[in-house]
């Protein structure tokens, strides 16, 4: 029954109501034990019971508030604590563990009171690992949305899943143009195959979680680890229902049981990631390379050209380019198809690669006409590269069936600052206009610009 809206004094007025109520029955209640009437009902004992009664009533009321309201504030303090932490949560730098001793309530009573503060702390407990959980999660997406590298992806994330997980090594393996390889690792044994490892592969095959635990007394071949792991896990990376890579974590200790079961959420967040960074990367080489030799093609060519020229005019560096065009090819394709004439394409690309420094770049510029960027190449060097690149491939085959096609390069050169060009665009004409004269002077023959 409610009297007041306010607890403490609802509790104050029944027990000072009790109080009276005892003090009213205590003078006829002493009847009973043989008081005399005169004196039991007199007015001052009548009074001096009521007024003890109130006494008792009081003091009731105030061991009552005494004990439960320090419960009580106690209690209240918490819960304002957790609700700032809560709000300035978002604002804080996180560590790897959710810390909730300083909201915790100790309570050692066995009633209600003990029940509420176990209630209490088990809701902290909970909500801080969840807060905890999705501020890392949160973290982690942002900083691997903001990388399409796949390395440093690979890097980052498995840093993080070593850092939760307690174990004290790993590896991530991922499926790139139909093979397996690591783009990252740590704590590996040194020269361990990983990509041929068994147990690995069967993960990627069947696509399911491998979680492996380590007798002491067991002595294992191929271990993957420096150390002896005693617990191992190999998580398969899904996306679309398609297998694109396995997780390796192993430790010496045992793995975080909590993070195992969040793994998944970690691993689907990082699939989509790394399968829009692999996207990416296909995209790059898609728009930057020529799909039957995988040199760069024009485009990207001409770009590279740009910034080559803009290094050479800074640093008043030399920097050469040969203009290179296949001989009569027309006539290979006549003769031989146009298959056989792609052969021979890629064949002397394979030609002037072998004979290119690092550093040094080939472009397909045109369908049987190639650009070779020489940093650092004055006319001589480059006339030297030139003439190496001419006679290899007048000295290598194309085998296509029972022919063995044979053709030449003419070469035409041109090279920064020894011409006097303004930009890359001038090189390439410069370039040109030797070649032409080189065909038109018959063939098989390497020009430099002169003028
Ligand atoms: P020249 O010595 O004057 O350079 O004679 P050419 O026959 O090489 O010159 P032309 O420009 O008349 O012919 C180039 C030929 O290269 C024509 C074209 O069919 C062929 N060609 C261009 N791109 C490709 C290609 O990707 N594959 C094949 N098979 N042939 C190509
Ligand atoms: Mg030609
Ligand atoms: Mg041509």
């Amino acid at each position: 029954m409610r009297l007041h809206k306010k607890v403490f004094i609802d509790l104050f007025v029944k027990m000072i109501g009790f109080g009276v109520c005892i003090g009213i029955v205590f003078p006829f209640f002493t009847l009973l034990f043989g008081v005399e009437r005169s004196t039991a009902l007199s007015p001052l004992f009548f009074l001096s019971c009521v007024f003890a009664g109130i006494i008792v009533g009081l003091m009731g009321f105030f061991i009552v508030k005494a004990n439960f309201k320090k419960r009580l504030l106690n209690l209240i303090n918490n819960m304002i604590k957790v609700n700032n932490k809560i709000i300035s949560f978002q604002d804080e730098t996180l560590d790897n563990e959710a810390h909730t001793d300083e909201f915790m309530i100790s309570e050692d009573s066995d009633d209600c009171f003990g029940q509420m503060a176990d209630s209490f702390n088990t809701l902290v407990q909970t909500l801080m690992e969840t807060l905890y959980f999705q501020k890392g999660h949160r973290i982690y997406i942002e900083n691997l949305t903001e990388n399409l590298d796949l390395k440093e992806l690979s890097d980052y994330a498995l840093e993080v899943l070593i850092g939760h997980s307690n174990a004290s090594s790993g590896a991530l393996l991922i499926e790139k143009e139909g093979e397996l390889v690591t783009t990252s690792s740590y704590g590996i044994k040194e020269g361990n195959e990983l990509e041929t490892n068994n147990m690995i592969l069967n993960v990627l095959k069947t696509g399911e979680r491998s979680f492996l635990k380590f007798n002491k007394d067991i002595i294992l071949d191929g271990i993957l680890t420096d150390y002896r792991p005693s617990e191992l896990i190999l998580e398969p990376i899904v996306f679309n229902n398609i297998n694109t890579g396995v997780l390796l974590l192993a430790t010496a200790g045992k793995l975080d049981v909590k993070f195992l079961e969040q793994l998944d959420i970690f691993m689907r967040s990082f699939s989509l990631i790394l399968n829009n960074s692999l996207q990416h990367e296909q995209m790059q080489k898609l728009a930057a390379l020529d799909p039957l030799t995988g040199i760069y093609n024009r485009r990207f060519g001409l770009n590279r050209l740009k910034e080559e020229c803009s290094r050479s005019t800074r640093f008043n560096s030399p920097l050469g380019i040969l203009m290179l065009d296949i001989d009569k090819f027309k006539m290979v394709n006549d003769t031989y198809g146009h298959i056989a004439g792609d052969r021979v394409i890629k064949r002397i690309v394979g030609e002037i690669q072998r004979i290119l420094r690092n550093g040094d770049i080939v472009v397909r510029y045109g369908g049987e006409e190639f650009l070779v960027i020489l940093p650092g190449a004055s006319n001589d060097n480059a006339y030297k590269v030139a003439e190496r690149i001419r006679y290899s491939v007048s000295q290598s085959k194309t085998i296509y069936g029972e022919n063995e096609i044979q053709v030449k390069v003419s070469i035409g050169i041109d090279s920064f600052p020894e011409s006097n060009v303004v930009d890359h665009t001038d090189l390439i004409a410069h370039a040109d206009e030797a070649l032409y004269t080189a065909k038109n002077t018959g063939r098989d023959k390497t020009i430099i610009y002169n003028r």
